[in-house]
């Protein structure tokens, strides 16, 4: 049996990479229209009347997500926006549009005295930026065992 030449996080590394170079350092940005289609967005598709709404994000550069990620990433990205859309309708409308890539990192491992998420005495670490969680709900639970602990000291 033969072993991945490079670990998950090597491979995301290196999906961000692709991005970068594709995208001139910048995430890409591309319509929904563009991508069913197999087409690369222009950066006409972002400034003319075609869609009556302006990128959030206007210094991404237009491109082609389908050239930067591998078929199976892109199949199940596909899948979860058809499904997103049943429950968000309008969501797969042509105009609509994607940006690539979302890269996170989260490289503080803070030393805890308990787990209540204590680093010194009187000093607490949650949420993302603390390293302690990597999404909405563990941030907020971190912030209310920390909140449990405050409230016994005082
Ligand atoms: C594009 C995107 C998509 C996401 N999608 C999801 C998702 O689908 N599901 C999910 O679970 N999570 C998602 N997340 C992650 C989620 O948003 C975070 O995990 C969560 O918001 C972290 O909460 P937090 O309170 O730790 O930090 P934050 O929400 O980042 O709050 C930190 C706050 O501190 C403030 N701040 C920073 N520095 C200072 C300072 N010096 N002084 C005062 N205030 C300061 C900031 O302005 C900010 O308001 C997503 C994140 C991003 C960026």
């Amino acid at each position: 049996m033969t072993e991945p030449l490079a670990s998950g996080q090597a491979f995301a590394q290196m999906l961000g990479v692709q991005a970068a170079l594709l995208g001139g350092g910048g995430p890409i940005m591309q319509r929904i229209g563009d991508f069913r289609l197999g087409k690369r967005s222009t950066r006409a598709a972002f400034s003319g009347d075609l869609y009556d709404f302006e990128p959030s994000l206007a210094s991404a550069t237009p491109g082609d997500i389908g050239l930067s990620a591998p078929a199976k990433v892109l199949r199940a990205l596909w899948n979860a926006m058809k499904l997103l859309d049943t429950i968000v309708p309008g969501l797969l409308h042509p105009s609509t549009i994607m940006y690539y890539p979302e890269i996170k990192l989260y490289a503080n491992r803070p030393a805890f005295m308990d787990t209540y998420f204590r680093a010194r005495e009187h000093l607490y670490l949650i949420g993302d930026g603390a390293g302690t969680s990597r999404g909405i709900t563990a941030a907020w639970a971190s912030g209310l065992r920390a909140a449990d602990r405050i409230l016994e000291d005082r």
